[in-house]
């Protein structure tokens, strides 16, 4: 897997809005699992694929994802996508943290399942498969077979292995807690104290 004497970093892609405690769960499972040194938390800056709805203000999710991480200190959160202009593709992100890091450092890009299903999508996608390994982290109830199916295919054409980790906590949805707070439903629990006072203090996710 991992090259000798290389430093190995996790990438941890996600809209994060709002950001929750299977997010941070996930992170510090592929942390432990891949021996990563930390954690970069990249909150997306303007994906081409988001047009179904309006996504959170950048600060907002920028903001929201610095409380999470706050403690952990083999957590970090860039900005590389936010200070972007126009759509943001994860080919030119890598590009830049590659840039960024120099050679001695391998990459590891984690992110949903459901995004990962969509990957041969995803821009310059031969590009990116040299440029990191990928984590796929599915929630529970996730229809394994259609990402084996895909992760098998990716295997094949490309000679690249995407890796699965499964995460129990991943039952929680930034999906389900918006719907929540719209419907003036608890969200205790489901993510950092920290988090929940912002969503509330700049009333975000209200009908
Ligand atoms: P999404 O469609 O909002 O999320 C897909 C699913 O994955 C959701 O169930 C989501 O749950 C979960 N998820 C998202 N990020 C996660 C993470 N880091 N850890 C665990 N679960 C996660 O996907 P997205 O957030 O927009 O995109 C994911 C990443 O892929 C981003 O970094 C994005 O820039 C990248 N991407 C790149 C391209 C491209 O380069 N063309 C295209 C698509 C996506 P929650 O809603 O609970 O988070």
């Amino acid at each position: 897997m991992g090259q000798n004497n290389h430093i190995k970093v996790g990438i941890m892609g996600g809209t994060f809005d709002p950001i929750h405690y299977g997010h941070l769960a996930t992170a510090e499972a592929v942390r432990y699992k891949f021996n990563l040194s930390r954690v970069i938390f990249v909150p997306s800056g303007n994906p081409p694929h988001k047009v179904a709805r309006a996504i959170t203000d950048k600060k907002h999710r920028y903001l929201m994802t610095i409380l999470a991480t706050v403690t952990n200190p083999s957590f970090e959160v860039s900005t590389i996508e936010l200070n972007k202009e126009g759509y943001t593709y994860t080919v030119d992100t890598m590009k830049e943290f590659k840039n960024l890091y120099g050679e001695n450092f391998e990459f590891y890009f984690i992110t949903g399942a459901d995004a990962i299903l969509e990957i041969l999508t995803w821009r310059d996608i031969d590009t990116l498969l040299n440029l990191c390994h990928f984590v796929a982290a599915t929630r529970p109830g996730f229809n394994n077979k259609d990402l084996d199916d895909k992760l098998e295919y990716i295997k094949g054409k490309y000679g690249k292995e995407i890796f699965k980790v499964e995460v129990p906590s991943l039952a929680i949805s930034s999906t389900d807690i918006r719907r929540r707070v719209a419907k003036e439903e608890p969200i205790k629990y489901l993510l950092p104290e920290a988090v929940e006072r912002y969503i509330q203090k700049n009333h975000l996710y209200r009908e």
